[in-house]
């Protein structure tokens, strides 16, 4: 009997832990959220009130804005756990939709219509506030480990969902390091893009049947087509390969890796 109570009392402590895991940051969430609920009721104020007396007419045909674009992250931290309390500090100003763990766990840490803070200072083409039309992704590892199975395969679990619900195009699933050249690396080289690729996640390249290239070709010039800040042509390279030429980071172009370029800028 005594033993009985003895696991009981183990078991619900084991239940009020789980629960109580997150019970602050929750409370602060659902807070937060409360309060831009409160904002979106309100009527607007006038851009100019001396020429805009009765200015404020509502209309009745409108939605949430969608996210366009999934940047993805390695966490480079050690333990999934830490990431997750990490995003849940104030004072670490960082944040992510989603943390997806090695055993393929998915935490959802805020509503997918809401603005994340993961990008950064960040330019993709013309686009440089990427945390306002973006969902972030964040995979627990360390930086220098491959991405087990588990967590690829929740990954794209994740990833259709988010490509129907929003309509995001295929072009836009890309990293945090394609986005902030010279200061990111993740996710590191063994993140499988071509995988994602393969699965409707962002382009991969075919450059059996080029020959070669047009006189006229300029790698840097395709680079920013695909949506590369190249001011640093070094650090655009980096990045490319990072993704695309996972093997190599030497950050110069040889003709392979022009035809591959080539072929990209085409489907970008
Ligand atoms: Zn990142």
């Amino acid at each position: 009997m005594k033993r009985n109570l003895f696991f009981t009392t183990l078991i619900l402590l084991a239940i009020g832990c789980s629960v109580g895991r997150y019970a602050a940051s929750n409370k602060q969430y659902k807070k937060q959220a409360k309060a831009f609920a409160k904002e979106l009721r309100k009527q607007p104020a006038a851009v100019d009130s001396a020429i805009m007396a009765g200015y404020w007419a509502g209309t009745t045909n409108f939605g949430m804005r969608k996210p366009n674009f999934v940047i993805i992250h390695h966490t480079a931290q050690n333990a999934c756990d830490s990431t997750v309390s990490f995003f849940a500090r104030p004072a670490t100003q960082v944040s992510a939709h989603y943390v997806i763990c090695k055993d393929g766990t998915i935490h959802h840490m805020l509503n997918d219509y809401l603005r994340a803070w993961h990008a950064g200072n960040s330019k993709w083409g013309s686009l440089t506030d990427v945390n306002s039309s973006s969902i972030g992704i964040e995979l627990d590892n360390n930086g220098f480990e491959p991405f087990p199975e588990a967590q690829i395969s929740s990954l794209l679990r994740v990833l259709k969902k988010l490509k129907k619900d929003n309509n995001i195009p295929v072009a836009n699933f890309i990293g945090h390091s394609d986005i902030a050249p010279k200061r990111k690396v993740d996710p590191n080289r063994y993140f499988p893009w071509q995988q994602l690729a393969q699965n409707g996640f962002g382009y991969w390249y075919d450059t059996a049947k080029i020959t070669s290239l047009p006189a006229d070709f300029n790698a840097m010039q395709s680079l920013r087509i695909i949506g590369y800040d190249t001011r640093d042509t070094a650090a655009a390279i980096r990045s490319f390969k990072l993704h695309f030429v996972q093997q190599d980071s030497i950050p110069k172009l040889s003709e392979a890796d022009k035809k591959i370029i080539y072929d990209l800028s085409k489907k970008y």
